[in-house]
């Protein structure tokens, strides 16, 4: 590397991210594009020799900004955050210059060391039982799937491990609420997504445990054999909380694996005035919240945590020679703690956001993203026709409008027309959802560097575009 040339194009690249970040307001947020418009723009075959740094950098103002949706505005209230911030952004500088490869304790002792102490810190500060055990996960989905693979070997005595599937009939529970991705897990464990019951909420959209202990016994009764509950912190739809204490006892009772999702709430454990929502958490198996939804922190950063850290190891484990390493047993080798072997140093951009921010720091700005969303909710049901269609807990609103002279059936394709016309006007982002069969617009403030005014902002958008469409 020619470090010279490097600090100067480095500088550049600085400066550009200055710039985005000065300029973030004035993109549309949702970028505006057609399918395959940006694609006829990029040659047909790759350069064969080397191109000029500025051509290259010219490019992502005419070719890559414009096919981005802006998740980092202060004006995108869509799906949940996938949030960074400015310690985020420098620690992922040092991490991909660094770039080590942290599979084993040994490939980087830091890398492990930092995870680990990192991980107890949020677990000490959010409530979090003391003897689990944490790892950094890509995802939620991926934590979610090591969940259910390790409720499969656990009650299988780690016999579909090695035999395959014999003769188990096994069954999954999550609410009719629940994300995508534990179906998406239940299909990838070999489960089969025809044994997963979705159980009925409450009118407040948290799962009906009355319910999901009706179907446990009706499973027993049919000769099934009840795996695991999928219970969520903060329900994607409309973050709902579903009752810890009641589903953990049912698993209890039954010996089933319970596993937690609190994917986007979770961050905001380290509230205490929402520690109330994890009563009954001790009876968790695995846990898993997503820093990159709500902590400031940019994508991949899922925290999982567990309590049979044996059970995760005796499922993942797999040590070929080349792997063997003389500390075994004494460090967590983070690469038998789920899928991949490869592993990013994740770890480092949670210390410098913990670090910059101070615990303290978080915190602040998460009770500003619920008053937000308190105040949000205040003025937007000023609107004639407004309906608020589930209970606010924190900082996401769902709702409709609804004149109250058209039918149930025409209020979907209404809203949906609202919808779309916010967001083709591109001042703000918002997403969707449908709850009860009810098309309903979610408004989520959690973005890092979201301000009242913006708060204001969506406001005004909305109401101009209920008054456009009558
Ligand atoms: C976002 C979300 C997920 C998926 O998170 P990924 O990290 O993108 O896999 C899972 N569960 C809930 C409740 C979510 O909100």
């Amino acid at each position: 590397m020619n470090i010279e040339s490097f600090k100067d194009k480095a500088r550049k690249v600085i400066e550009k991210i200055a710039e985005y970040y000065r300029n973030i307001e004035k993109y549309p947020v949702k970028s505006k594009v057609k399918p395959y418009e940006l694609y006829d723009k990029l040659p047909e075959n790759p350069p064969e020799k080397p191109e000029d740094f500025e051509k290259i950098m010219n490019d992502i103002d005419n070719i890559i900004l414009p096919g981005i949706t802006h998740w980092q505005s202060p004006k995108f209230f869509g799906y949940f955050p996938a949030n960074t911030s400015e310690p985020s952004i420098l620690a992922e500088m040092l991490t991909s210059s660094i770039a080590a490869q942290c599979m084993k304790w040994e490939t980087s002792p830091i890398a492990a060391e930092l995870e680990e102490r990192v991980l107890n810190w949020l677990k000490k500060e959010m409530g979090l039982p003391d003897k689990w055990h944490g790892v950094i996960q890509d995802s939620a989905s991926s934590a979610t799937l090591a969940s259910i693979l390790t409720a499969r070997e656990f009650k299988s005595n780690y016999n579909i491990n090695k035999e395959g599937f014999t003769n188990q009939k096994y069954t999954v529970y999550c609410s009719t609420e629940t994300h995508s991705s534990i179906e998406k897990a239940v299909k990838i464990a070999g489960i089969g997504s025809n044994n997963l019951r979705k159980i009925p909420t409450f009118d407040d959209y948290s799962l009906n445990y009355h319910l999901l202990k009706k179907h446990i016994e009706q499973d027993i009764e049919a000769g099934y054999e009840p795996l695991c509950v999928i219970a969520a912190v903060g329900t994607t739809g409309s973050l709902a909380f579903d009752n810890l204490r009641e589903i953990g006892e049912i698993c209890n009772e039954n010996n089933i694996w319970f596993h937690v999702d609190a994917a986007y709430a979770g961050t905001a454990m380290l509230l205490d005035e929402y520690k109330y929502l994890l009563d009954g958490i001790e009876y968790a198996d695995t846990y898993v919240f997503n820093p990159h939804k709500w902590m400031f922190t940019n994508f991949d950063a899922s925290v999982y945590f567990v309590n049979d850290k044996r059970a995760l190891l005796d499922t993942f484990e797999i040590i070929p020679e080349y792997l063997k390493t003389k500390s075994y047993g004494k460090v967590n080798d983070y690469c038998d703690w789920g899928i991949p072997l490869g592993r990013r140093f994740r770890a480092l951009k949670l210390w410098f956001v913990i670090r910059m921010f101070g615990i303290d720091g978080i915190k602040s700005r998460l009770r500003q993203h619920i008053n937000y969303g308190e105040l949000f909710e205040k003025e937007i049901s000023k609107i004639s026709g407004i309906e608020l269609l589930a209970p606010r807990v924190m900082n996401v609103i769902a709702f409709r409008y609804n004149p109250g002279d058209l039918p149930e059936t025409e209020l979907n394709s209404l809203n949906e027309k609202i919808l779309q016309k916010i967001n083709a006007n591109g001042e703000i982002f918002l997403s969707h959802t449908k709850l009860n069969g009810k098309y309903t617009v979610r408004f989520v403030c959690g973005q890092t560097y979201v301000e009242e005014r913006h708060i204001k902002i969506a406001l005004q958008e909305i109401e101009k575009a209920i008054t456009g469409i009558r």
